[in-house]
């Protein structure tokens, strides 16, 4: 009999743990909650055409995403094009696309922005950030770029990230994130950023398709119970207090949402030390082109969002029905944007679109729609890395997460590297049928 896996969550990483543990030969029943798959990736019914519920990019050097979907036939499908960053400070907006835009750029002093051309060199030559972990990323900034930069240009960004909670975070963030968006430049210095034909959601369906050719069951609109066992070995999956065995179970939740399933003594070994981050995103689909640039970052905070994004200039607008626009504000869980109605926000959201960008008329507008999630994304503060939770806390049970990602920036790329680490660990740990040593 081949050994079984039982997986929770039909996001990104638990579809990816299920084809690579189905490929080595092992049996895989994934639970979804929601009826469809895909998470956070996922998209929704948006006035009759399919859109992203978060706004989703492909860099070109997210080798992991483009090989799975080279593994799965989709490799060919990618198309990436150069794109446009603006700001928007003091009631102006402008480009910071290329590298000639970034000599001129108004906010900083000359002398700042010679620092700042000095810190991105910086990040870049960097290759392991592990002595940065320890190192407050305000003190890191004020240092290497001068307390004016941090003022005026880092501090309004990470407030509109962070929801104004920043003073803990470490180096590694800005670090990580610089080193990511500046290897993805064309010879102008614009980004290059990707979409594949038909968004995640078609990498999402090719992932289900081969796991269900592979004879792995996919259980959607199912939602997970309890994780059953002890702090001496994990047994099986409840639903709705029904528990079905498996060899091992995989849970892909983040641990907050993982610690309510699992049996008391097994949460007790996992301790939790993030912050999270939860996210609303108000989706306009306009008659014309809204913005000229990809995402606008925005530094002056009378303007309360994160971005604005307009995934049109990677996406298709033939394939979209139109101009997609998001307004995203990352939030605290506690936000009260997360429960207001969707009315309220929605019209909150659009003001400040149409005071970014006046050009938007309403009878332009063919449709909006509010997108909420309370908890996206993991925080990870000052020597997180040393706080990274046991991936393998009980034989049985394996937790990967996004709270598994540091220090890298959560995404896609990261999370099939995560899914990847799990896989070789519960190989190694499964029964022993000759497929642990063979992997
Ligand atoms: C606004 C935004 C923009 C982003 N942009 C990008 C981008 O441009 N590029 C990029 O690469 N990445 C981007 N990301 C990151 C990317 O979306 C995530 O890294 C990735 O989707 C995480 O996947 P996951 O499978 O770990 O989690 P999730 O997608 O959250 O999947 C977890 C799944 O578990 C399910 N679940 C929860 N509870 C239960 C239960 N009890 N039983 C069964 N199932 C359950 C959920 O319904 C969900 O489907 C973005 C994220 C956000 C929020």
């Amino acid at each position: 009999m081949r050994p079984s896996v039982g997986i929770v969550g039909g996001g990104i990483l638990g579809l990816t743990a299920a084809y690579r543990l189905l490929r080595q030969g092992v049996g895989v029943t994934l639970f979804e909650r929601s009826n469809d798959l895909g998470g956070l990736v996922g998209s929704f019914d948006f006035d009759g055409r399919p859109a992203d519920r978060f706004y989703h990019v492909v860099l070109p050097t997210d080798d992991r995403v483009r090989g799975l979907a080279g593994e799965l036939g989709l490799g060919d499908d990618f198309d990436f094009r150069p794109t446009l960053t603006g700001f928007y400070d003091r009631e102006r907006l402008f480009s910071m696309s290329t590298l000639r835009e970034f000599a001129t750029f108004p906010l900083l002093a000359p002398h700042d922005r010679v620092r700042l051309a000095s810190f991105v060199l910086r990040c870049q030559r960097t290759r392991n950030g592990d002595a940065l972990d320890d190192v407050s990323l305000l003190n890191w900034l004020r240092k290497t770029c001068g307390r004016r930069t941090v003022a005026r240009l880092w501090e309004p960004l990470l407030d509109s990230k962070f929801d104004g909670h920043y003073d803990d975070l470490p180096a590694t963030y800005m670090w990580a994130r610089t080193k990511r968006m500046s290897k993805t430049r064309d010879a102008a210095g614009r980004e290059l950023m990707g979409w594949l034909h038909g968004g995640y959601q078609r990498l999402v369906d090719a992932l289900a398709d081969r796991i269900r050719e592979l004879g792995g069951t996919i259980n959607a609109g199912v939602a997970v119970s309890g994780v059953a066992g002890s702090g001496s070995g994990v047994v099986g999956i409840a639903v709705d207090g029904a528990v079905q065995p498996f060899d091992h179970v995989l849970c892909t939740l983040l641990p907050p949402q993982a610690a309510r399933l699992l049996p008391e003594d097994v949460a007790a070994r996992v301790p939790d030390h993030c912050r999270y981050l939860g996210v609303i995103c108000v989706i306009v689909r306009a008659d014309h082109s809204v913005s000229p640039y990809y995402t606008l970052n925005i530094t002056d905070r009378r303007i309360p969002l994160t971005t604005v994004v307009e995934t049109t200039h990677v996406v298709d607008p033939a394939w979209a029905g139109g101009h997609l626009v998001y307004a995203a504000k990352y939030v605290d869980p506690s936000h009260a944007d997360l429960a207001r109605p969707e009315a309220d926000v929605a019209a909150d959201y659009l003001g400040y679109v149409e005071r970014l960008f006046p050009k938007l008329s309403r009878s332009a507008v063919q449709a909006v729609s509010v997108q909420r999630a309370r908890m996206v994304e993991p925080v990870h503060t000052l020597g997180g890395r040393k706080r990274i939770p046991d991936m393998h806390p009980v034989p049985g049970l394996s937790l990967a997460s996004t709270a598994h990602v540091y220090p890298e920036i959560v995404n896609g790329q990261a999370v099939i590297g995560v899914a990847d680490r799990a896989v070789d660990g519960i190989l190694r740990r499964l029964p022993d049928t000759g497929i642990a040593q063979a992997a």
